[in-house]
């Protein structure tokens, strides 16, 4: 058979629930109690153990990384990374299950636009992009390979996220009238990623005042298949959905990226990404390569302070279980802004005043190793994301679907979930036991694949309990500046752009350096 054949389930169906018992796994990934030892900071005593560098960075997800490159291009070669799990890349690291590499987060880069010059030239770097007779050319085997994305609605796979399949015309006319009202959007004002260097016009903070389901009322936009696609798509960027995000970031999702798009219309056009089995794993471990010995990791920065003649930065060693204090001339706190607030003494005003305007997300992955092939309904071919209509999570990605095998087989399909919505999103993802959790994501995906549980042999599941700020109104008083610096201490988190992507990340780290 070949991989992208697929048989019509509905006859071959196994039923399967009831064995849910035997499939093995359990929480993985973010390290909480590490993480809750912030809250004890104040209460250690003196560090026997000092250390020395030139400069400090506190947290290596994408922004720590980026600013130790940042460093390393400007030939500052002292400076150590400290990172409070074992390994780095934050959001953004991988895991693997039976053997099989998956995401343990963030799993896909778009392909950036030129408002992103930093994330082009790390791009260029690694040999992603190249120019061919003087145009920009990606490399194929890290593009994502074609069917990207189909949705199980009504009854069947359609191709695309975008119900389309026999929808009326009334919901048709009100895709085209958002996107028309997209359009208008796009040519009034600037609408950019990395977006936290840009000053908002009229339009944009009228936009960030407002919900954007407050937004989408006001513009008659009710239809029922259209709402669920706008909030799946807030959940899938922004961790909560149109009720929770502001306008600015309802709409900025289509009019940063290629607009809101109708299928059969003439500009359609998808979204290019790069996307590797680990996810973006695969640009973590290429950008921490070089630093070698500069990443502690291991280490839960507890304190970090403006000195007389530079900084100083107190960090637990998980290692030793001893507190080791860092001399240092600067330091780049590339933490989320939660955290940074907590660690710095005497927190500037404006870490202070963001820390009490952010609303983090949880989030909840679950990677679901199969032993074989799924059978599959009727309609669109196995993609690499993969979503149900109408359903609490946010659908799948397959981690074998860049491999160039012919005959699909044992595969990692990594489930998303964000609970940014939830008023009791943070204790139910903490609370709620691994079994009760694997059982609800079989039967959430058991509508589309009805084999999945019989098939499956292992769920690991990561929590995330602040993973990512929510763009919600009221926001527009952030900072937005180049640098975010107070005396010799820079910041630089995805938090401070208000949402959590790579390109903001990784610009506020460049920056920050
Ligand atoms: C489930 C999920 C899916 C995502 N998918 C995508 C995607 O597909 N594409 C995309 O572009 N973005 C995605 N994102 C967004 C992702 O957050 C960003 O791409 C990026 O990884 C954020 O990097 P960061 O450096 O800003 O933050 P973080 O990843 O939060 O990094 C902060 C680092 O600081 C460390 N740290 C925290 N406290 C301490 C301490 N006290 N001492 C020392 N170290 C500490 C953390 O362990 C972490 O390594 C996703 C996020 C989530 C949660």
């Amino acid at each position: 058979m070949k991989r992208r054949q697929f048989i019509a389930a509905s006859t071959l169906a196994l039923p399967g629930c009831e064995r849910t018992q035997d499939i093995q796994g359990g929480f993985v990934g973010a390290n909480h109690e590490r993480g809750h030892l912030l809250r004890e900071a104040r209460s250690w005593s003196t560090p026997p153990l000092l250390r020395k560098t030139g400069v400090v960075i506190a947290g290596g997800g994408i922004a720590g990384l980026a600013a130790a490159r940042a460093l390393r291009q400007q030939g500052i070669d002292d400076f150590a990374l400290l990172e409070l799990e074992d390994t780095v890349g934050g959001n953004s690291r991988a895991g693997s299950v039976s053997g099989i590499a998956c995401p343990l987060a963030a799993h896909y880069l778009p392909l950036p636009s030129d408002a992103a010059p930093e994330v082009q030239e790390l791009l260029e770097e690694l040999g992603l992009r190249h120019r061919v007779s003087g145009r920009w050319q990606y490399d194929e085997r890290h593009l994502c390979h074609s069917p990207q994305e189909r949705l199980f609605f009504k009854g069947s796979w359609q191709d695309g996220l975008l119900p389309m399949q026999d929808v009326g015309a009334d919901t048709l006319a009100q895709y085209q009238k958002l996107s028309a009202l997209v359009e208008q959007l796009r040519q009034r004002s600037r609408w950019t990623i990395p977006s936290f260097r840009q000053s908002l016009d009229a339009t944009q903070l009228a936009l960030a005042r407002i919900t954007f389901d407050m937004y989408l009322d006001q513009q008659g936009l009710s239809d029922p298949h259209l709402r669920w696609y706008l909030d799946y798509c807030c959940r899938d960027d922004y961790g909560a959905g149109t009720a929770s995000v502001s306008a600015w970031a309802g709409i900025h999702y289509f009019a940063a990226r290629h607009g809101f798009n109708v299928p059969g219309a003439q500009s359609q056009e998808r979204e290019a990404v790069l996307t590797w089995p680990e996810g973006n794993a695969w640009l973590v471990r290429r950008m921490a390569r070089p630093l070698a010995e500069r990443i502690h990791s291991g280490q839960v920065v507890l304190r970090v302070a403006n000195v007389k003649h530079g900084v100083e930065v107190d960090a637990f060693n998980t290692v030793t279980q001893k507190l080791e204090r860092w001399q240092a001339r600067r330091a780049i706190v590339a933490l989320p802004v939660l955290a940074a607030a907590r660690v710095t003494e005497n927190p500037p005003d404006f870490l202070r005043h963001t820390a009490n305007l952010i609303r983090y997300a949880p989030w909840l992955v679950a990677n679901i190793h199969i032993r074989e092939a799924l059978f599959d309904r009727p309609g669109a071919a196995p993609s690499w994301d993969n979503v149900l209509y109408g359903t609490p999570g946010l659908g799948y990605v397959d981690a074998m679907h860049q491999s160039l095998q012919s005959v699909p087989g044992a595969t990692v399909l990594t489930y998303y979930r964000a609970l940014g919505d939830l008023p009791q999103g943070r204790p139910l993802l903490l609370t709620q036991s691994w079994s009760a959790w694997r059982d609800q994501i079989l039967n959430e995906l058991s509508a589309a694949h009805p084999d999945l549980a019989g098939k499956t042999t292992r769920v690991d599941i990561s929590r995330y309990g602040h993973a990512m700020a929510v763009p919600v109104p009221h926001q527009t008083d952030r900072p937005r500046a180049r640098t975010l610096s107070s005396g010799r201490l820079n910041f630089a988190h995805s938090d401070w752009a208000g949402y959590s992507v790579f390109e903001e990340a990784f610009t506020l780290g460049h920056h920050a350096a």
